[in-house]
């Protein structure tokens, strides 16, 4: 009861921001006398502050408010990606309070080697945080691959080269006893968890992000909620048949859809091979930058790459679409650098295929968080678990 209730009014804090218990027990239909406990168990922890006298609240005397207090606790996110290493601290207010950027070959080491560096990157943070008077409350560990959610096992990332990864446990035993919880999740899914924290309060509730990069992956968010699936595996939409060519995918199908749309076969639309675009020693960061200057000089080669690409993008998120009816559809990875040439064709699909003129089209959008978005989306992800249950942060 305490736990579901203390929760009841964290997320409440979260959603619409700071009240005073007043308001707070009129809106979340709790009593005025469990309000005033409820809140001192939530003080002393750590996770609620005293804030200024509430304005524009109920008439009479101002209550005092109260608000998420960000300065105690936090979540932590790290991305494991191809090329780098991302970790992201984030407060209980929703705040980025810590953020690096490490190069890796991780395709090119065996994991172990991966994951120590993952361990010695936390064990900064966390001392680094702690002398601050900061408690990580818990880290996701983002890979790009299949993700058992009940034991945080890598089952396959063909892009990492891994297969049966355990990185979850083996990131807690480098961590020690005195380690956060540690879970693993799919990049992309903690992608669309990074899109849902910007929206808090908006009304959004059902959010599909889609990611361009060596592969193509989705996160669904439907009703508010992270959608997993029976096994974890749910959003693989990279993987779905429609590539006509029927290509080799690295998942070992052929004519998958990321063969169409990821990042290699954009490059070798847009690039001849010894194009420096194309040279995988380079920054992607770099690459995608010299491909956005050619497509503002108006690059014939490039635009037409990237009118390919948005045509293929347009099928799988019309089918996608009409599966899952998202209000919102986020293109995140490689895709968020061409917004102009690539959002528009998928909107334009999603208009002509509606089934009547008075049917709602989701939105079509650009990421804005870019190369952070997963190891953001892992720090929310770490913070949700005390949403849920305020009282994880209670020892
Ligand atoms: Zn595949």
């Amino acid at each position: 009861m305490r736990r579901s209730n203390t929760g009841l009014i964290l997320r409440h804090l979260r959603d619409h921001g700071g009240r005073s218990r007043a308001t707070l027990a009129t809106e979340t239909g709790l009593a005025k006398s469990t309000m005033t406990t409820l809140i001192a168990d939530l003080v002393a922890w750590g996770l609620v502050r005293e804030g200024q006298p509430e304005r524009g609240g109920a008439p009479g005397r101002p209550g005092m408010a109260v608000s998420l207090d960000g300065r105690g606790v936090c979540g932590i996110g790290v991305e494991v990606n191809v090329d780098y290493l991302c970790l992201v601290a984030v407060d209980l207010a929703g705040t980025v309070i810590r953020e690096s950027t490490t190069p890796i070959d991780a395709a090119g080491v065996p994991a172990a080697q991966t994951i120590a560096r993952i361990g010695e990157l936390l064990v900064d943070a966390l001392e680094s945080l702690k002398s601050d008077g900061v408690r990580a409350l818990g880290v996701t560990v983002a890979a790009p691959g299949f993700t058992d959610k009940a034991t945080g096992v890598v089952r396959l990332a063909p892009n990492l080269g891994w297969r049966e990864v355990a990185v979850a446990d083996d990131v807690a035993r480098l961590l020690g006893e005195a380690s956060p919880p540690v879970h693993a999740e799919n990049d992309a899914k903690l992608g669309a968890v990074a899109e849902q924290a910007q929206l808090a309060g908006s009304g959004v509730d059902d959010l599909l992000y889609i990611t361009g990069d060596v592969g193509v992956g989705g996160g669904i968010i439907t009703g508010g909620r992270l959608l997993l699936g029976a096994d974890g595996f749910a959003g693989e939409i990279g993987h779905m048949p429609l590539d006509p060519a029927m290509l080799q995918c690295a998942c070992g199908r052929r004519g998958c859809w990321e063969t169409m749309v990821g990042l290699a076969p954009f490059l070798r639309l847009a690039a001849d091979e010894g194009d420096a675009v194309r040279r995988p020693d380079q920054p992607l960061e770099d690459r995608l930058r010299e491909l956005r200057r050619r497509a503002d000089e108006g690059d014939d080669r490039t635009l037409r790459a990237l009118a390919q690409i948005g045509e293929g993008l347009g099928t799988g998120v019309s089918i996608l679409a009409d599966v899952l009816n998202p209000r919102r559809i986020v293109l995140g990875g490689y895709f968020a650098w061409f917004p102009a040439e690539l959002v528009a064709p998928v909107a334009d699909l999603l208009v002509a295929r509606r089934l009547n003129a008075d049917a709602a089209v989701p939105s079509v959008v650009g990421s804005r968080l870019g190369l952070t978005s997963a190891a953001r989306g892992g720090a929310h992800y770490a913070l949700e678990a005390v949403f849920r249950d305020p009282t994880l942060a209670a020892t």
